[in-house]
């Protein structure tokens, strides 16, 4: 086995230690109390492995905070990007309790992304303890909201991402420890349409059906997918009618749009700004729009997959990469035009979902990976 790895290996019992540590603070997005904890936990963390740390307090949400080393150094940052909020609700842990078994750890947030957090410390302390900690600027980003779509983060990712040369994501792996190289963007929309009510029984004819030209809409709409090149527009929720005797005066339907392509994103969103109605009298009216571009698998992307991936070899590692259809905090660095890789975090399964788990051997590997690209990376020329 590579030095690197076997050396982060050995450490493997300190990262689950320090990965129970975090699940056992639940974190869920809406109880900030719950994530200020545990962003002060990483937060002092950082401090006893040399950083400064930066608090960006936010009331709506947990605090932020940017950890950096080396802040006097030649070149671009490296900015590892991380989240401290789960999904799951305080007390899940009490449903879905931390337990290892054949080589897994189970738990709420264990895999998105606490294991990531953990791959991120355990990789700077470990090349400190070797006396190879890179002699160029390294950041970490402790977002405290992504599993509400960032709103009160982007702003502060997005400045700190402009001064990046790299931005590594520490969302989970794709299957077999693979890279994601690209995700879909997102966009979502709400369409009302409005009619007229009349009596069912007795004035049908005098109702204007806002029911009737929702599903107009709707077939349109889902003549739009293009699952082939990796466009999906999803009527998603439909809702119409105040009572079964009368013509529905209103509807709305909701609109999930995934796309690959920055263009595609705008021929999506430009068909869906100009929709008419088909119902003679009825109206409608659009609301919503693109909330992230994609994170495309374009020249850029590709260039910095290949030198990772060689970096990878140095070490003893195959890398591969992969996809995904959910967005994360990548897709805001990557739409900027920021060289940006994704799933540089642990491998495991069921984000999201009760079965979340980890594996235990990824941990190591992917510090020992993450540790290489630190000290290998060059930024592209230019
Ligand atoms: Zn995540």
């Amino acid at each position: 086995m590579n030095d690197l790895v076997s050396f982060f290996t050995d450490r493997t019992p300190h990262m689950v230690e320090e990965l129970r540590q975090m699940v056992l603070l639940e974190s869920p997005t809406n109880s900030k109390p719950h994530v200020d904890k545990l962003s002060e936990f990483v937060g002092a963390t950082c401090q006893s492995l040399g950083a400064e740390v930066t608090v960006y307090p936010r009331a709506e949400v947990g605090d932020l905070r940017v950890a950096t080393w080396n802040n006097d150094a030649p070149g671009k940052p490296i900015l590892l990007v991380t989240h401290l909020d789960t999904v799951w609700p305080v007390g899940t842990i009490s449903k879905m309790p931390l337990r290892e078994e054949g080589g897994l750890l189970y738990g709420p947030g264990v895999l998105d992304m606490k294991s990531g957090v953990v791959i991120a410390l355990e990789a700077i302390r470990g090349l400190r303890e070797r006396g190879e900690l890179p002699h160029r600027p390294i950041w970490i980003f402790f977002n405290s909201d992504e599993e509400t779509a960032s709103v009160y983060s982007r702003d502060l990712l997005c400045e700190k991402a402009a001064q990046a040369g790299l931005v590594l994501v520490m969302e989970p792996a794709a299957e077999g420890e693979a890279l994601k190289t690209w995700r879909k963007g997102i966009g979502l929309f709400k369409i009302h349409t409005r009619g007229r009510a009349s009596h069912a029984g007795q004035a049908p004819e005098a109702g204007i059906n806002a029911v009737i030209e929702a599903a107009h809409q709707a077939l349109y709409l889902h003549s739009l997918n293009d699952y082939q090149n990796g466009t999906s527009v999803s009527v998603t929720t439909v809702h119409g009618g105040i009572a079964t005797n009368v013509i529905p005066p209103e509807a709305l339907i909701e609109v999930d749009v995934r796309f690959l392509k920055a263009a595609e994103a705008a021929r999506i969103s430009a068909a869906i700004q100009s929709l008419t109605p088909v119902v003679p009298g009825a109206s409608l009216t659009v609301e919503g729009c693109i909330d992230r571009g994609p994170m495309e698998r374009n020249e850029q992307m590709i260039a910095a997959f290949q030198q990772t991936q060689r970096i990878a070899q140095s070490i003893g590692l195959e890398l591969r990469e992969d996809g995904s259809g959910g967005a994360s905090d990548g897709n805001f660095t990557a739409a900027m035009g920021i060289t940006t890789l994704d799933g540089l975090g642990a491998g495991g399964i069921g984000l999201h979902a009760a079965h979340e788990q980890v594996q235990i051997a990824s941990l190591p590997r992917r510090a020992a990976l993450l540790a290489k690209v630190l000290i290998d990376w060059q930024h592209p020329a230019g």
